[in-house]
């Protein structure tokens, strides 16, 4: 299990932005991390895969583990040879590489890992297999954020982080890319969903975090979090 205890992170030495968060992300299942903009959700991130650093933020207090030992202290690419990868918001695929290019930049197999690793890649967005000849910044924003998935699941992350995949996809494409979500979760990789679009999360997470000004104010089922009145009237649009 990834689990993340009393996490502090400041940026610039000053600016705090995680305030003390815990969250429990357990092997095989959608953890949704809800929040509204600036909340702290992509720095959690960012502190999950290593990547504070690049961004000027630093842990100051608590400690991140996975199956129980501290990986807080580690570089991206030993948390990637941990499996634990992730996929950034704004998706930053290489526009002027071809689909299949992408791809074989996001592995770290051998020749015959990297066949079949594109292989299942192709198995679950047969569009990309249609199109991997393609120049990537000539695809849609649905098949880029397909093309960027596709790239982190190319090494079989355990798990896999998420920053808003829906994200200005139209509503259509983001019924395919929770479905592809749920498809990914089922073939073995644990998954870390960071949303804006709480209706899309819940609908497929266990589990349900809402980050506020860097604390979690709800911790809950995913059931319960659709069922709560202020989660409908903040998140959901509903009255
Ligand atoms: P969004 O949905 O807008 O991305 P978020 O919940 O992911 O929001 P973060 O991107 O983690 O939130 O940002 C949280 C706060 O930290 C914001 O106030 C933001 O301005 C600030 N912040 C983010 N990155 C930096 C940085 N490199 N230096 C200073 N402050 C930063």
């Amino acid at each position: 299990m990834l689990a993340v205890s009393n996490l502090e992170v400041v940026y610039d030495d000053v600016i705090q932005v995680l305030r003390g968060v815990s969250l429990e992300v357990p092997e095989g299942s959608i953890i949704a991390l809800l929040g509204s903009n600036g909340a702290g959700k992509t720095t959690l991130l960012r502190a999950l895969s290593g990547l504070l650093d690049v961004h000027e933020g630093e842990i100051t207090k608590g400690r991140i583990t996975l199956d129980g030992q501290p990986i807080h202290r580690k570089r991206p690419e030993q948390l990637v040879g941990l499996g634990i990868k992730q996929v950034l918001e704004g998706r930053r695929i290489f526009a002027e590489f071809s689909v299949e290019e992408n791809l074989r930049i996001g592995a770290y197999v051998s020749n015959r890992g990297m066949r079949d690793a594109m292989q299942r890649v192709f198995d679950l967005f047969p569009i990309l297999a249609d199109r991997r000849r393609a120049t990537a910044g000539y695809l849609s924003g649905g098949e880029q954020q397909m093309l960027a998935m596709g790239r982190a699941l190319m090494s079989s992350p355990r798990y896999l982080l998420l920053d808003e995949p829906s994200l200005g996809l139209a509503p259509r494409l983001v019924e395919q890319i929770r479905d592809l979500i749920v498809q990914i979760r089922d073939q073995g990789t644990t998954v870390l969903l960071v949303e804006q679009n709480a209706n899309m999360a819940l609908s497929i997470a266990e589990h349900g975090y809402i980050l506020e000004t860097g604390k979690i104010v709800m911790d809950k089922p995913a059931v319960e979090l659709i069922e709560d009145e202020d989660v409908r009237e903040f998140y959901l649009g509903m009255a």
